[in-house]
């Protein structure tokens, strides 16, 4: 044990209780000690004490309770040379520094000095936080940011939205980046680096009033929720949110409760892969920092000569390693640079598959979220000025040759720059395990296989399907070909268990791309109907989803032709190609059995499987009903359905939607009462697509009873909708039922459900 960085982190920490007991006082005293405390967005309060300490801070004179907490995690100054410090003294400084960072955090809120402005600043993609994007939007919308402010903290509807990514292993972790890189070069390339193996970047802190997040905006960086890269913050501060984000991650996907330190600790350290790679020089408050990092059971990475903290036992690994930049073996910056971020990742010790793209750009999903913008297009196809089409289909093995990537017609080279052309991918696979059904579940990874190209983006499906390619990435030499490079490479990659052999045919030729668009259209509508004509009572067989049990330890979703995962990521469709891939995956076949009762939906066979896997707390489950006996959930739902009993009927408050509700809580709120494996009558997690089965709550009445919704899920499914309220007999439903423009209270609710006199006031009671 080092103990020069524990008298070090020793110092830092008693220099930051001193600072935060200073603002503390200073700010009650100009506010009053009853003055709200909150960061934005969050129902975890200030999540690293909440989760600590089990105190819900919501007016700052309740923070004089944590700091005295943290004064007595201080060790006295080591003085004596005799004085040997432990690693337990290191690791209390850095509970104190954490508990110290959160309080000046939170009052920075409080005077009007968090988010942090840096002019010039761009957010790709959404931020709650900062003031200029109000409540009303959802602020992930590409392109909206540009206000200056940094990220701040991380907001739940982010958290959860990365959850699935985070339990499936897509997302291994996150890297918390503190200070400024050698140079700018090297900046981009550690990012680059990380992005490339899907691991989600947290940038705080400067040396000499420099930080790294300078760095990458001065080299054109995007940063934002999009592309993995979250500015916390300039100073070192900031990167509790960091913290803060891991404490939420047990809360929210361990099912664990405020105030269970050791128990959310343990589970960082076992579960969540995660590191602190600082840049630059080290001064005391870093060191503070850092120790509180090792709290969580993740190692600090230094590119700078400190002392290493070698023994494994926090962590899993080393505690502290310190790798001097100049000292990495390699041929130049940028090798040293890959190397550090290597060193990071084996430090933490996982395994990250990379899937190797033959393309001239960046490849991975943190592209994903990439935005081309109109001004850096090279050329498009679909949009407004032409029409792209993309149509997956298996076709016998003996007319598919594998790798095989065909450009019929003019590549684009002939299109002006940010001019537009026609364009059809079509891509053939054959292999044993191939079935017709899967067509539209491997078509519908075009879109994100194509995304993960740096500086391609990829909107849309079939023939409504929108790609941009950027004047960068065509620099760089990406060509027609390179999508079809692409496809092959990632279908082998991730459905190797079903496709044998993939061929790409890109065709921009005018009359073949009519006539095959003809072919693509035709088979879309077989597959809509198909669609139609798969209803639960069709099968025999539904599916389970288990794959959220790592953290959601007694739910499991059953899957439904009618009734997709509440996630909204696993349709039957999903799950049946995923148990051929994975005969011993996360989802597994279950026969219904014997019908109980149809209208509610019981089945023997339904119920046996939920007792199983819910270790016994759910005896039955009813597939219809939110009533009686509901579906449990997890945390990953698009939509909390919650009834609304002065109005007979229910709501559905859409993830993406941060206002109040007719319920008197937020998204956030209740998805603290929906999830978490439990049988709530009343409330229910599901997918949005969920909304428009004929199954949707049937045994209740169906959708007639929604009387309030998420404006989001309005305008994002209109048509949908549309269609659902023909179905229902009320051409005009959807115009009775509110949202949060028109109320937000029960009273508002009532008197708009009179007003446009909706169905659910005059149904049978619905209870
Ligand atoms: Fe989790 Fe259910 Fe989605 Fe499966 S379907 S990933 S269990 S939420
Ligand atoms: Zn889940």
């Amino acid at each position: 044990m080092s103990r020069y960085i524990a008298s070090r982190a020793i110092r830092g920490a008693h220099l930051l209780v001193n600072e935060a007991e200073e603002l503390l006082r200073r700010t009650m005293a100009q506010y009053g000690p009853d003055a709200p405390v909150a960061f934005p967005n969050t129902a975890y309060y200030l999540p690293v004490i909440n989760g600590m300490l089990g105190i819900q801070v919501e007016r700052i004179g309740q923070l004089e309770a944590v700091l005295q907490h943290a004064r007595k995690l201080l060790h006295p100054m080591p003085s004596d040379t005799r004085w040997m410090p432990y690693l337990g003294e290191t690791l209390d400084s850095g509970m104190a520094t954490l508990f110290a960072a959160e309080a000046i955090e939170a009052l920075r809120f409080v005077r009007g000095e968090e988010p942090q402005r840096l002019p010039g600043f761009h957010m790709a993609g959404g931020s709650f936080t900062s003031p200029d994007a109000g409540l009303g939007g959802n602020g992930a919308g590409p392109g909206k940011g540009g206000n200056g402010y940094l990220n701040g903290p991380i907001d739940d509807v982010q958290l959860r939205s990365w959850g699935i990514q985070l339990v499936d292993g897509r997302m291994p972790g996150f890297a918390a980046i503190v200070g400024c890189a050698k140079s700018n070069e090297v900046a981009v390339k550690i990012v680059r680096e990380l992005q490339r193996r899907n691991i989600l970047i947290f940038l705080s802190g400067n040396v000499n009033g420099r930080s790294i997040i300078h760095q990458l905006m001065e080299e054109g960086v995007e940063m934002g929720y999009d592309t993995y890269i979250v500015p916390f913050g300039l100073d070192t501060l900031s990167a509790i949110y960091a913290l803060g984000f891991a404490t939420r991650s047990a809360l929210t996907f361990g099912g664990l409760k405020p105030g269970q330190a050791r128990e959310i600790l343990l589970y960082n350290r076992a579960r969540v892969f995660a590191f602190v790679l600082a840049l630059g020089e080290i001064d005391d408050l870093k060191f503070a920092a850092a120790a509180g990092a090792i709290n969580f059971g993740f190692p600090v990475i230094a590119d700078t000569v400190i002392p290493q903290i070698l023994p494994t036992g926090v962590t899993q690994h080393e505690h502290v390693v310190s790798m001097p930049f100049n000292t990495i073996p390699g041929k130049d910056d940028l090798e040293r640079a890959e190397r550090l971020v290597q060193r990071c990742i084996e430090t933490r010790g996982v395994k990250i598959k990379i899937t190797e793209v033959p393309v001239p750009v960046p490849y991975g999903s943190a592209f994903e979220g990439e935005v081309v913008r109109k001004k850096d297009m090279r050329v498009e196809f679909g949009g407004k000025h032409s029409r792209a089409f993309e149509y997956l289909r298996m076709v016998p093995s003996e007319q598919v040759e594998d790798g095989r990537v065909e450009v019929i017609g003019p590549d684009f080279s002939q299109v002006e720059e940010g001019g537009a052309m026609d364009l059809g991918i079509l891509v053939e696979v054959a292999g044993r395990k191939m079935q017709k059904d899967f067509e539209p579940v491997l078509e519908r990874q075009i879109h994100y296989f194509i995304n993960g190209a740096s500086g391609v983006q990829h909107i849309g499906q079939r023939d409504i399907a929108w790609i941009r390619i950027s004047k960068g990435a065509a620099d760089k030499g990406f060509k027609l070909e390179h999508l079809g490079k692409i496809l092959h490479a990632r279908f082998h990659g991730e459905f190797g268990a079903i496709v044998d052999k993939v061929q790409v045919k890109i065709i921009t030729d005018p009359a073949l791309h009519a006539q095959w668009l003809e072919v693509a259209r035709a088979a879309y509508s077989e597959r809509n109907e198909r669609m139609g004509s798969l209803t639960d009572e069709s099968v025999d067989e539904f599916y389970t989803c288990t794959l959220c049990q790592s953290f959601a330890p007694t739910h499991v979703c059953i899957v439904s032709p009618q009734r997709l995962g509440l996630c909204g990521a696993y349709n039957w469709l999903d799950c049946k190609a995923s148990y051929e891939i994975n005969p011993t995956g996360p989802n597994q076949p279950v026969r219904k059995g014997d019908t109980i009762d149809p209208i509610k939906g019981y089945w023997t066979g339904l119920n046996a499987v939920a007792q199983r896997n819910s270790q016994g707390t759910v005896r039955e489950v009813a597939m219809y009903s939110i009533m009686e006996n509901p579906m449990t959930a997890c945390g990953c739902f698009e939509c909390i359905v919650m009834l609304i009993p002065e109005a007979n009927g229910v709501m559905v408050v859409s993830r993406e939607d941060p206002s109040m509700t007719p319920a008197g809580m937020t998204f956030s709120t209740l998805a603290g009462m929906a999830g978490g494996g439990l049988q709530t009558p009343g409330v229910m997690g599901v997918g949005k697509y969920y909304l428009t089965s004929p199954k949707f709550i049937s045994a209740d009445g169906g959708f007639k009873r929604v009387v309030w919704m998420s404006s989001v899920l309005k305008k994002t499914m209109a048509e949908e909708l549309k269609a659902v309220a023909q179905r229902e007999g009320d051409p005009d439903l959807i115009e009775k039922i509110a949202d949060e423009t028109i109320c937000t209270d029960v009273e508002g609710l009532m008197a708009w459900l009179e007003e446009k006199g909706h169905p659910a006031l005059t149904m049978d009671p619905i209870f």
